[in-house]
């Protein structure tokens, strides 16, 4: 593991909670569908398993001359934290998502179903913004592996139910379609974690440019992480939540402009996955 990544893990370890993206603002009825250079596939695409049935990973799009970079958003919350939630730490991000939103950059947001749960209006309105989609962080931000940044470690026999309730609470929150997509919390897996979650169905979504938001105060910082890591067909990690991400609206603000003038085009991470498996 690369030493960012391991920063980004640490990260999400001690913020066990950074949390997650949102906005108090329902989506604009009068938004226009955004162009589909084709119709969208009935089901997201997905890579196929690994060997012996193994959960598939993808971390970036084939290197081609096609400048698409996928922006992600963790919003993290780890279940445990709804009394520091009460106590006015934010989970959330309204002014991220709004800013995304004036930005017209769509973007996969990797949502805990706790996160779901305690900030269900967000949940729905960010699952219902055709400029956006939601993936999978497992409901309770616990690790997969035994050494996560200390994280609370979830039991082997308890890995599949952790994806599938996060499912079940961003059902409930009024999600239509969450993507078959899933993050590991710290990024943190290995091939019994793989396994274990095989039957849920979903491909793996690591990054392969770390941000460095998480605790950052310095929005140029971030800026120049990711300016200096993309590559065409990224995959760029951040966090959607205030207070342990306090940086990343601004550095967004940076970061978009500057990625377009070299003539990037934002994409959500199905379209990339699509690209991998040849679709377009
Ligand atoms: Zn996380």
């Amino acid at each position: 593991m690369t030493a960012p990544v391991r920063r980004l893990a640490a990260v999400c370890a001690l913020a066990a909670a950074l949390a997650a993206c949102g906005t108090d603002q329902a989506p604009r009825a009068a938004r226009p569908a955004p162009a589909q250079p084709s119709p969208a596939p009935s089901r997201p695409p997905t890579l196929a398993p690994g060997p012996a049935g193994l959960t598939p990973v993808f971390s970036h799009a084939p290197r081609t001359r096609d400048r698409t970079v996928a922006l992600t958003f963790d919003a993290d919350m780890t279940a445990g934290q709804g009394a520091r939630a009460a106590a006015g730490e934010r989970f959330d991000h309204p002014e991220l998502i709004a800013a995304l939103r004036a930005l017209k950059v769509p973007a996969t947001v990797f949502m805990t179903g706790r996160w779901a749960e305690e900030y269900p209006v967000q949940a729905r309105t960010i699952g219902r913004d055709p400029l956006f989609e939601v993936a999978n962080h497992s409901y309770s931000h616990y690790a997969f592996t035994d050494d996560c940044y200390g994280l609370p470690t979830l039991p082997e026999d308890r890995m599949r139910a952790d994806v599938e309730r996060a499912y079940a609470a961003f059902r409930k929150a009024g999600v239509p379609d969450a993507r078959p997509y899933f993050r590991f919390p710290g990024g943190c897996y290995d091939r019994r974690a793989l396994r274990a979650v095989s039957g849920a169905g979903v491909t793996a979504v690591q990054w392969d440019v770390v941000s460095g938001d998480a605790f950052a105060t310095d929005a140029d910082a971030v800026a120049r992480d990711v300016l200096d890591g993309v590559k065409p067909g990224s995959v760029v990690v951040m966090h959607c939540t205030r207070t342990a991400a306090p940086a990343t609206e601004k550095a967004v603000r940076v970061i978009v402009p500057e990625l377009r003038r070299r003539g990037y085009r934002f994409v959500k991470v199905s379209e990339l996955i699509g690209a991998a498996n040849g679709r377009r």
